[in-house]
């Protein structure tokens, strides 16, 4: 049954009930009008007791070993006394089942834990309204006072991006490979982290981890470093129990990136950008939107398509064509 009074969701959420905190989340995932109405009152009350919690990016190939070692360091932070919540940003998960945290038993301890909330990445649509979803509800999130938001996604494709520009500290999880330690990985994406951990560093792995780790912090000399005042860190670590090595020392390059970034003011001002990054992002996304609701534009699409198609008007003069109907036309739907 869901409320339609914000004050429930409001309420719940500030008392740290993580069965409304729950069902405000499917709020903000849900397509519905209505729900999306309610997410949204519920959202603009709860914006003052958002920005606290130290927001954390993790990304890595699949069997990298990313919910191993997000089990790990959120059981080492829960045992320090933080709370914290895990989200993830999937795109390809359905709601069946993808492959980012869909199964919950990946994370079992953790998701026992008084203090942890663990949430799958909302499922269907496309990258652009899933990570809006995700941002949204860290902000449920961090308004319910968790105070280290954990958000998990893939290290394919695109999803790295929309991640490292919601967090305030971006971690690519590694392993080494046979010898392709750095082929493997997008420069694109080494030059978003934040710290790089080489994992698995653990039985006769050790070596190869550490020899991966050289290469990657003589690599990232050629690369452009997310931040001028921040020297990406390379590190290893084994997520495996009871092992758990290196996981502290990740938390403390955190906590000392926190501290810097803190004191320099460099912090609030990567969130500020950050902030006015996802305005524009949402409206593109709700121009995209508007243009394929736009009846004028439905009308012209399938002759000017045709035109283009065989070669009888050029994709410049088509674009135009359409983009003038949309300032003429009426929107479909709401
Ligand atoms: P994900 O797909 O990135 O979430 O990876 P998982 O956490 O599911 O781990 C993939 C496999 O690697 C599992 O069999 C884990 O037990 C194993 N694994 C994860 N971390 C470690 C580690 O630090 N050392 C070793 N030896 N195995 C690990």
């Amino acid at each position: 049954m869901v409320s339609d009074d914000p004050e429930y969701y409001i309420e719940g959420v500030l008392n740290k009930d993580k069965r409304i905190i729950a069902k405000a989340i499917t709020l903000i995932e849900s397509a519905l009008p209505l729900h999306q109405k309610i997410a949204r009152n519920v959202l603009n009350a709860l914006l003052p007791r958002t920005g606290r919690a130290i927001r954390l990016g993790i990304s890595g190939v699949p069997g990298a070993g990313k919910s191993t070692f997000i089990e790990s360091l959120g059981t080492l932070l829960v045992n320090q006394g933080h709370t914290v919540a895990v989200l993830a940003v999937d795109p390809s998960s359905q709601r069946s089942g993808g492959s980012v945290l869909a199964d919950k038993t990946r994370m079992e301890k953790l998701s026992t834990a008084k203090n942890a909330f663990i949430r799958p990445s909302p499922s269907g649509g496309t990258l652009g309204g899933v990570a809006r979803k995700t941002r949204e509800t860290m902000l449920i999130c961090e308004a319910a006072a968790y105070d280290v938001l954990i958000v998990e996604t893939v290290g394919v494709g695109q999803s790295e991006s929309a991640v490292a520009s919601m967090v305030d500290f971006f971690l690519l999880l590694l392993i080494a490979g046979a010898g392709d330690e750095i082929q493997g990985i997008k420069k694109g994406v080494l030059e978003m982290a934040d710290a790089i951990a080489i994992n698995k560093a653990d039985g006769d792995n050790i070596q190869r981890a550490e020899f991966a780790r050289k290469q990657y912090a003589t690599a990232l000399h050629y690369l452009v470093p997310s931040s001028p005042a921040w020297s990406v860190k390379v590190l290893t670590c084994s997520s495996l129990d009871p092992e758990n090595k290196g996981i502290q020392d990740i938390w403390q390059t955190v906590l000392d990136h926190r501290e810097k970034f803190t004191r320099s003011g460099l912090l609030e001002k990567k969130r500020r950008r950050q902030a006015l990054d996802w305005m524009w992002a949402l409206v593109e996304e709700g121009l995209k939107d508007r243009f394929k609701k736009n009846r004028s534009v439905m009308e012209q699409l399938p002759g000017v398509i045709k035109a283009v198609d065989t070669g009888r008007m050029a994709p410049t003069a088509a674009a135009e064509k359409l983009l003038f109907s949309l300032d003429n036309g009426r929107t479909v739907s709401p």
